[in-house]
Formats: structure tokens, sequence, C-alpha cells
């Protein structure tokens, strides 16, 4: 069903208060339906990654209600200004630097330095935005390995009982993903195609484009700096069962972790604590992170995905920001 006006404002009242609560919420954007958590809340965060069944972890994009809420998140460049000047709100990402002390919570970056942000044009979506006041997370709202949903009829029940509203309002005009852009050098880079097209960006603010997959012989960004996962600097011991000399130890669960993901043997809380702990193990500058073995269950299997990824030899960095789409 279509929410009729004396509905909607009842439905985003409760939705918007759901987000800041730390519950997710299913909202349609002009590309397509998403699942929405608060960004600085990595509990939420850690929890839409569960539902969305997804064996790794990726960047999300945060959703803001409008420019100023967005450019208080990140460095703010010339290029990042003119794209959002010409495409916001609209079907575009754009990929920034974040502020240390960022609100968007490590989880939300798996990790990184950086953040994809966007102004979505959907009048729901972007009431709901304005409503919560805070930056939301929000891949689209499948199941992972899913097509995204276009219209409500495509939500699985194994997504809709995790979420505390589902905001109905028809198909999604566009369909299709946002185009994200790397605007933190003077260039555009543009990191997945979509409803914006390169001709778009052309004609709107005469700018010529490059594309991640471009050589460092044409383009002064390599591929190689958008790599889309953290790996600290320091190497990993995975398993580690107790800490070596000069270690810093990454504990689940272990009474003499330097860091414990979990007093408990909570997976969840695991996945929430472990971007931030691995930095702040990594500001340690130790020999070595030693980590804990995680149990394979349920969101562990992220977890065990991104640590042997920053276990593995760093030539072997896989850096496609395609490879993370979900
Ligand atoms: P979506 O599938 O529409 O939810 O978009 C998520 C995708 O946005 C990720 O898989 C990445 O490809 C991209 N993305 C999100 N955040 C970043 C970031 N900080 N840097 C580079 N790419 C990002
Ligand atoms: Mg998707």
């Amino acid at each position: 069903m279509i929410i009729t006006s004396a509905y909607k404002e009842k439905i985003i009242e409760r939705a918007g208060l759901a987000l800041r609560q730390g519950k997710l919420v299913i909202f349609p954007t002009e590309t397509v339906y998403g699942i929405g958590a608060a960004a600085k809340n990595s509990n939420a965060v850690a929890k839409l990654y569960e539902v969305k069944n997804r064996p790794s972890f990726n960047p999300l994009i945060v959703h803001c209600a409008n420019q100023e809420m967005a450019f208080k998140l990140v460095k703010v460049t010339k290029l990042a200004k003119k794209l959002s000047d010409a495409f916001w709100p609209g079907p575009m990402s754009l990929v920034l630097t974040c502020l240390e002390n960022s609100p968007v919570c490590p989880l939300a970056r798996a990790g990184l330095d950086s953040i994809a942000l966007r102004i979505p044009a959907n009048p729901i979506c972007k009431q709901l935005l304005e409503v919560a006041g805070i930056p939301i997370v929000a891949p689209s709202a499948n199941l992972s390995g899913e097509l995204s949903p276009t219209d409500v009829k495509h939500l699985k029940n194994e997504i809709v009982k995790h979420c505390a509203e589902v905001i109905d309002a028809g198909r999604c005009s566009k369909g299709i993903e946002s185009t994200i852009v790397d605007a933190r050098n003077e260039i555009p880079v543009i990191l997945r195609p979509g409803p914006i097209t390169e001709e778009d960006i052309k004609t709107q603010i005469n700018m010529q484009c490059f594309h991640s997959n471009q050589s460092q012989l044409d383009s002064p960004i390599s591929p190689g700096q958008l790599a889309s996962h953290y790996a600290p600097s320091a190497k990993l011991r995975l398993n580690a069962t107790q800490k070596k000399q000069g270690e810093v130890f990454i504990g689940f669960n272990s009474p003499n972790a330097d860091f414990n993901l979990t007093e408990t043997g909570d997976l969840l809380e695991s996945a929430a604590n472990l971007f931030d702990m691995l930095h702040m193990a990594d500001k340690q500058n130790p020999v070595r992170i030693a980590v804990a073995p995680i149990p394979n269950d349920g969101i562990g299997e992220a977890i065990n995905e991104r640590l042997a990824r920053a276990a593995a030899p760093r030539d072997n960095l896989i850096k496609n920001p395609e490879e993370y789409k979900t």
C-alpha cells in the first residue's frame, strides 16, 4: 500500500524516532529501497550487516538531509562543493575524507578514513532524514547476493522482520544504485557508474572524469589509493591464544586482552568494536597485532573475512570498490 498523507506524517515520525533509538528502518530513495541505521551507532550498524547476512563488511553510504549535515562529517573540497551544488539532492554519492572524531562509526566506514555521502531526492526519504536529524547509513534492503528492491513487494520477510518500520512510497524512480564519485582531489573519479553519468557531469560543471580503473599514467589518482578496505599498518597474527612480546592482543572473551572485542562471547558486539579496536591497537605501534580466534558463526564470518584481508600480504589487497557491492 502506498502511504497516504493521513498516515504519512505519523509513520515518518515513528521511523525517525526508531532510527534515533538504534533500530532499523526500510525506506525508499529514488534509486532503490534502503535499510537504514544510525551512522553513529555501531551496534545498530552491526545489526544491519547481520540482517543483510553478508559474509564481509563493506563501507556504507551515509545519507543526510541536507548539505550542511553532510559537510559537517568530512573535509570539503572545492570539487565536492561543485558536485553537490549541481547534483544534490540526487543519486550521486561523494567519497570524501572523514574528519577526525567523525560521528560516523568505524564499522559503517569499514575502518576507512573516507565516507561516501549522499543526499537523496525522494521527498519521503528527505522528510525521514529531516525528522531523524542524524546521518543514516543505508545499503539496499535485500539479503546479500540478491537483487536490490525497487518496490516494497520485492522485500523479503527475512529482512522486514528485523525492522521497526517499512515506509512504502511506491516504485523507486531510478531503480539503479547511485553514481559514486571520489571527490577528494581536483578531478572527479567515478568509482561506480549510476543514474548521473559522466556526460551529466561534463554538461553541468564542465569537468572531465577519471575512472577508478584508469592507470596511473592517465590519472593523478592511482586506483590503489581507492582501496576499499582498511588494513592496519601493523601486521596481524590471527587465531592467537596468547600475547607474544611486543604484540598488542585483541581478545574475544579473553581475560588477558589489551582490547576485548567482547566479554561475553557476543559476536554482534565484537563486530561493533572490530575496526575501533584495530585502530586503537595500531596506534600503539606494536610489533604485531595478535587477534584471538573468532567463531565463524553468523556475523563472525564477516569478522573473520575482514581479519583475513587485513592479515594478507599487502600486494594481495583487493582494490576494486565494486567487489564490495551489495
Ligand atoms: P550501496 O551498494 O549503494 O549501498 O553502496 C555501497 C558501496 O559504496 C560500497 O560497496 C562501496 O563500493 C561504496 N563506498 C561506500 N563508502 C565508500 C568509501 N568510503 N570509499 C569508497 N567507496 C565507498
Ligand atoms: Mg544492492
